[in-house]
């Protein structure tokens, strides 16, 4: 990876981080999911809003250190107004973007859209699980309300 690239992407989590998109709490969720990552510390809360196959709503509140914060910030963004279905393939998408060791297919990284600058993280499997915690949260929400720990 370039270092420019790197750069960009160090660019979209520190913007997350500073200004998160849809942090706060939410009156009358349809369902919760918290996650926690007891390796670092982070903790996230996740509220759904479905309006039957919609997210009408997402928010999260929840404290940790950026990545984990800023994911959840671009989690959010990233699943608002979609289907369930379409939130399972982005969930799936994060898994193998942040996962697999092998560089994900071009596909995925254009569905990921700005959520691709967790990329990085990839580097530092320490971090991996900062990064996943919403997601898993998110997971967790979308079958039901219940917590999720990454250990
Ligand atoms: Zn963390």
């Amino acid at each position: 990876m370039s270092d420019e690239l790197e750069d960009l992407y160090q660019d979209i989590i520190l913007d997350h981080h500073r200004k998160p998109r849809n942090r706060g709490q939410m009156e009358s969720p349809t369902s919760v999911g918290e996650g926690f990552n007891p390796l670092c510390g982070d903790e996230l809360t996740v509220f759904l809003k479905m309006d039957g196959d919609k997210v009408a709503d997402v928010k999260f509140v929840g404290q940790g250190c950026a990545i984990s914060q800023s994911s959840a910030s671009l989690m959010t963004q990233r699943i608002k107004g979609k289907t369930i279905s379409e939130v399972r393939t982005a969930i799936a998408d994060i898994k193998e973007l942040l996962v697999s060791e092998k560089e994900p297919p071009i596909a995925v990284q254009e569905r990921v859209g700005d959520a691709i600058a967790l990329k990085g993280v990839r580097k530092f499997p320490a971090r991996v699980k900062c990064a996943t915690l919403a997601w898993h949260a998110l997971e967790t929400a979308l079958g039901g309300s219940g917590k999720v720990s990454t250990e």
